[in-house]
């Protein structure tokens, strides 16, 4: 497996890529068999087996901080999506409400199945049904080509990536295909060109699909509707309203594997339930080989959850999350849920139907931010580099917050 789905293995690749991190400025977008020069830690920092900060700080331990610039600036993209998303749900919504519409397209299955007629798009569809990973250019190339060559609706091209990435994320998924679609920065799109393949493409690789890249020849920007600036709509969080009990159950989802290193690891659990929102997985059409993923990692986590706080944590994927966590409750006399607040997403989607389920069974459902999360949310109401600045000028890089010793 190349995506680690442990959060020990996360650690050991990323110890592996900490030599390798300098050079990360001049090799990343090489398209290589193997993917030699990133990480290959999307899927582990995606449901947080370890977080951005964990992997920025290790590399900013290793190496001063000008010498790995870029690959930070990489890490902190990530979040800098996930608070724009935040900021402003809706457009989440709406992704999924014009997908629900979309007619099917037969051309548009042909090329999930690598038979679009084009060799490169061939290639990387069947590297991603394979292997749920995508290196990034391949990402940008193949997401061009489909919304700007094809004239397919880039909305049914996240989709696919969503079901098959192991980092398939809400936020950086939906927002990268909206930027390649002109819909990101209004009016700004990204093109696949042939001399950019050339440029990156390994030289095997080009010479075996040399064939189809006139196709990239003279890329012109296909842009269906007219894009808009989306508003902030939701500005702050609700309050935690967290109270310690001797009764309180402990919920881990899969959008947040290390409650240990949360503000959460000081607190004592009656029970610990570790759960797979496998009603998304269904709806969103997930292969079997990312489930199988997901599930390690859920393994993984109720190992390290059992160990932390010395109380067995139990994993379920039940279709009815909201039933099984009233079941869990009951079942073990709980007085309150608490659970780290997920992102934008299916499980956030989700949450009012399982906080109501709770509620009609006497039991509160209370979430708790991570401070970090809270701190760098708002910093995202404008570009990414306008973000970065920020990170920078307040001094919230983890270089910084490492020496204040609040990583959490
Ligand atoms: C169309 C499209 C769809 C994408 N969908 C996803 C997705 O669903 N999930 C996802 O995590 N990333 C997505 N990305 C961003 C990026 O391609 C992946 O994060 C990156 O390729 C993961 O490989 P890596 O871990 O080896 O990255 P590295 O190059 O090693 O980077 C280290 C980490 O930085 C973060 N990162 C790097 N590049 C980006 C980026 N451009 N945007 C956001 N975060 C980044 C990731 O967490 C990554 O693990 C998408 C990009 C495009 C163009």
């Amino acid at each position: 497996m190349i995506c680690p789905s442990t959060r020990a293995a996360a650690l050991e690749q990323l110890a592996a890529f900490l030599p390798k991190a300098p050079l990360y400025a001049r090799d990343r977008n090489h398209v290589q068999p193997g993917h030699p020069a990133v990480s290959r830690l999307s899927p582990a920092i995606r449901h947080r087996l370890i977080s951005e900060d964990e992997v920025a700080s290790a590399v900013l331990g290793r190496h001063a901080a000008g010498r790995v610039e870029k690959f930070v600036q990489e890490v902190y993209w990530r979040r800098y999506w996930k608070s724009w998303l935040s900021l402003r749900p809706q457009v989440w919504r709406d992704y999924l409400e014009s997908l629900a519409t979309l007619p099917e397209s037969d051309f548009a299955r042909r090329v999930e199945a690598g038979d679009s007629g084009n060799a490169v798009i061939d290639h990387f569809a069947n590297e991603l049904v394979a292997t749920g990973y995508l290196h990034n250019h391949a990402r940008m190339w193949f997401a061009a080509w489909w919304v700007h060559e094809a004239k397919l609706p880039w909305q049914s091209g996240a989709a696919f990536f969503f079901k098959h990435l192991l980092d398939g994320d809400p936020a950086a998924n939906t927002l990268s295909w909206r930027w390649v679609a002109g819909l990101q920065t209004p009016g700004k799109t990204y093109l696949a060109r042939r001399s950019n393949l050339e440029k990156y493409l390994a030289p095997g690789l080009l010479e075996s699909l040399a064939d189809s890249l006139t196709e990239f020849e003279h890329p012109q920007p296909h842009l269906p509707c007219i894009p808009t600036k989306e508003p902030v709509t939701r500005a702050e969080l609700p309050p935690s309203e967290f109270q310690a009990s001797a009764s309180t159950g402990l919920w881990i989802h899969e959008e947040d594997l290390s409650p240990e290193t949360s503000p959460l690891a000081g607190h004592t659990f009656a029970a610990i339930l570790v759960s797979g929102h496998s009603a998304a997985w269904d709806r969103h059409g997930f292969p079997a080989s990312k489930r199988q993923w997901l599930l390690e990692a859920l393994e993984d986590t109720s190992r390290r959850a059992t160990e932390q706080w010395n109380t067995a944590a139990s994993i379920t994927t039940p279709a009815d999350l909201p039933g099984e966590l009233v079941r869990w409750a009951k079942d073990r006399r709980l007085e309150q849920i608490v659970a780290l607040r997920p992102d934008t997403g299916p499980l956030d989607d989700a949450l009012p139907e399982i906080a109501a389920a709770l509620a009609a069974a006497g039991i509160p459902l209370a979430l708790v931010d991570r401070p970090r999360d809270l701190v760098l949310r708002p910093l995202a109401t404008g570009g990414f580099f306008q973000f970065w600045e920020r990170l920078q000028k307040r001094g919230l890089l983890p270089g910084a917050i490492a020496s204040a010793g609040s990583l959490l």
